[in-house]
């Protein structure tokens, strides 16, 4: 079934409309609409639709390590997230270093049909940072790859990287960089102040990241390229972005809701399940990164949603793996740090989530405001509900949430794939 009649919704938080929805594609947006001939009906009163969110940051851990999340249980978690696409990350096992892995990832996600997964390429092969992988090839296959990333990794030898935002030019493509000096953070297990001090742990400091995002940007925009840089943590981050963005370089940037909800204070636990890569950092970190995500300067926010099995968490903080899930939290953390203060409006969200992104990714058909002619890729959204994230309730396969039993505000009641209900009633429905 994928005709519908969604009906009253709040579109982009601004003006109550039906939407009409005919063989997954968006057939009208007004008041008083008529059922498309077979379509269900949905009561949307109360809720705001938006475009379906994109995610360019998604770690979905197959192939290789299927007991940590794979692709259907990602989409799955994506879904109820709000999510009509992500981007799966290449530090996969096998790395996703060639057409054929790119294309078997692209695969996986088309049998799931729960979001559309866009595989993201290696820039190096093995993420080893010493040999072009094969982008062309990448670009040119069935899951027309268009971002690479080393991510886990830096790309951090300058001649490569400028070779490969030389490269990547040939066929629209951008460089999405883990921005991450590693001759500065060798040992590294938090951010490097007050509380990495105080708690003996070797820190991971602001200056790491924010020297490769200068030099990357000056790098691109000496070969006017295309760079993307992942989960910027730091306020020194937002005001080279800033810069670089001045000269009118073709830089974007994402953040990930914990750089704007959580601090290094929660190292102070010494749960593994705050140890993230780059790592939680400071409250005046925090303030930057939110204002800096209002004012466009970090273009886009990405989950870099990054399950691991217990064996990999549930340990000591030094030999703990970094990161946390992020899919189905997403969501609910932009409404508490930006809506509710003010920072974005349902339009900004959407925006930030959902447009840019996907015109960053080059995902058609993603992205696009509700209107006729438009691919029915949806979310609803419930702004006045609240939960509570119960960690043997999410649908990863892992556990490992920083959020467990905090109330969040918003939840996603349905999300729309091409008209097909991938989640109705806040539930998957496959
Ligand atoms: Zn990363």
């Amino acid at each position: 079934m994928n005709s519908w009649l969604i009906k009253n919704a709040s579109v982009l938080g601004r003006r109550n409309a039906d939407i009409a929805i005919t063989d997954g594609v968006i057939t009208a947006v007004g008041e008083g609409l008529d059922a498309p001939e077979g379509a269900e009906i949905l009561d949307a009163s109360g809720l705001v639709a938006l475009p379906g969110l994109v995610d360019l940051h998604t770690h979905l851990r197959e192939p290789g390590r299927e007991d940590a999340e794979t692709v259907e249980s990602g989409s799955r978690a994506a879904a109820l997230g709000g999510y009509t696409a992500v981007c799966a990350m290449a530090n996969t096992s096998p790395v996703a270093d060639t057409a054929g892995v790119v294309e078997q990832v692209w695969r996986l996600g088309r049998d799931a049909g729960l979001v559309d997964v866009q595989p993201i390429g290696a820039v190096t092969v093995g993420l080893a940072g010493e040999q072009m992988a094969e982008l062309g090839a990448m670009a040119d296959s069935a899951a027309k790859v268009r971002i690479f990333s080393d991510d886990g990794f830096c790309v951090a030898d300058p001649k490569m990287m400028r070779r490969a935002l030389e490269y990547v030019k040939a066929f629209g493509g951008v460089i999405a960089q883990h921005a991450e000096e590693p001759r500065l953070t060798g040992g590294a297990q938090m951010h490097e102040g007050e509380y990495s001090a105080r708690l003996g742990l070797a820190g991971w400091p602001a200056v790491a990241e924010e020297a490769i995002i200068a030099r990357d940007c000056l790098l691109t925009g000496h070969v006017d390229s295309r760079l993307h840089v992942c989960h910027v943590s730091t306020a020194g981050s937002v005001e080279i972005l800033r810069w670089a963005k001045s000269k009118g370089w073709r830089v974007t940037a994402e953040v990930c809701p914990h750089h704007l909800l959580l601090t290094d204070e929660r190292a102070a636990t010494y749960d593994p399940v705050n140890k993230v890569n780059p790592p939680l950092r400071t409250d005046a970190d925090i303030e930057a990164l939110r204002a800096g995500l209002a004012e466009g300067v970090i273009d886009a926010v990405a989950t870099d949603h990054a399950p691991h099995a217990a064996e990999d968490k549930e340990c000591e903080w030094a030999a703990a793996r970094p990161g946390m899930l992020g899919l189905q939290t997403a969501l609910s953390i932009v409404v508490k740090t930006m809506v509710e203060p003010g920072l974005l409006d349902w339009d900004g969200v959407a925006e930030r989530m959902s447009r840019t992104p996907a015109r960053i990714a080059g995902l058609e058909g993603h992205g696009l405001d509700p209107a006729p002619g438009v691919p029915a890729n949806l979310t609803l959204i419930d702004p006045n509900a609240s939960w509570t994230v119960v960690p043997n309730e999410l649908a990863s396969l892992s556990r490992n949430t920083p959020y467990s039993a905090m109330t969040f505000p918003a939840t996603v009641r349905a999300t729309f794939l091409r008209g097909e209900a991938t989640v109705l009633d806040g539930k998957a429905t496959k």
